[in-house]
């Protein structure tokens, strides 16, 4: 595997590939990584992954300085799974000017959720994957379904601005427990280790209630919401949000869109101890 932190150099590398197959991450590689590195493989060759903690998408309060950088390991999982290159830049490679330039995503998919409690994290998604996206000129790229709402604006990123880049979904891997892998479970401690599955837990309980739903209480969503929050909370959790959407644009659900057997997907962001976990749960 090459491993490559100036832009040139990648160009360089990639002179003549037209097929190339990438996977952005932010480092710290787990099996949810390196499914999305196999997934790549399927569509395209060779494959690129890139490491970059960007400083562009943490708020002032977040875990920038803290988020576990453990490149000696990323390298030799990436190197088990047969990527061609590992796009590595510092952030002098990738932002040798402030990035002055950003792309601000729609406000009625950039604001909500995620958006609402981290201001600014799609923009300064969105400017490092264009960024990306410019360096490396995949032809395909590859997303979690972990993180719903940035799979989302990314694709009508894409879809906006014509990139010609197919984005392609990777299901979320879990650990047997049910909890999703992140970067970020590191930080748990040991009892609140044993509580995070509880997150993915209560989301398939709102999945079963709103499957059972024939009320015609046009507040019957909102209600399962709010409880399912009052439950974490009573666990010791301090949730951001818990949110029944419409898969198709994030909107709210409503009965309309639960009675014509819209797709619906559940998403929720929740503290546990310092801890931020996010997770969701297609219905
Ligand atoms: P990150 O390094 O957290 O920025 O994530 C890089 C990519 O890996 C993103 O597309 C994430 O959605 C994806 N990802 C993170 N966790 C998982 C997981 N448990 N299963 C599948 N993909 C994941």
């Amino acid at each position: 595997m090459k491993i490559i932190s100036d832009i040139q150099e990648l160009r360089d590398h990639l002179r003549g590939q037209n097929r190339a197959s990438f996977v952005p991450t932010m480092g710290n590689l787990h099996e949810g990584h390196l499914s999305l590195m196999r997934l790549a493989r399927q569509h395209g060759d060779p494959v690129v992954a890139s490491i970059f903690v960007n400083r562009l998408q943490f708020g002032p309060n977040e875990d920038f300085d803290s988020y576990p950088r453990t490149m000696q390991a990323d390298i030799d999982k990436l190197e088990k799974e047969g990527v061609y290159i590992l796009f590595a830049p510092t952030e002098r490679d990738l932002y040798p000017q402030p990035q002055e330039y950003r792309v601000d995503p729609p406000q009625q998919l950039g604001d909500i959720l995620e958006g609402e409690f981290r201001p600014g994290f799609f923009k300064g998604v969105c400017t490092v994957v264009l960024k990306l996206f410019s360096c490396v000129q995949p032809k395909v790229a590859v997303f979690g379904k972990k993180d719903y709402q940035q799979l989302m604006i990314i694709r009508q990123m894409a879809k906006q601005f014509a990139l010609p880049v197919d984005i392609i979904p990777g299901e979320t891997i879990r650990a047997d427990d049910g909890l999703a892998l992140s970067s970020r479970n590191g930080y748990l401690s040991t009892e609140e280790r044993a509580e995070a599955p509880e997150l993915q837990r209560t989301l398939q309980e709102v999945r079963e209630q709103v499957l059972q739903l024939n009320s015609r209480n046009t507040n019957a969503l909102s209600e399962l919401e709010k409880a399912a929050v009052v439950k974490l909370v009573g666990r010791g959790w301090k949730p951001d949000y818990i949110a029944i959407r419409q898969q198709s644009d994030l909107a709210p659900a409503s009965n309309e869109s639960l009675q014509s057997g819209e797709p619906l997907v559940i998403l929720t962001a929740a503290k546990l101890g310092k801890t931020r976990l996010i997770d969701n749960l297609e219905i």
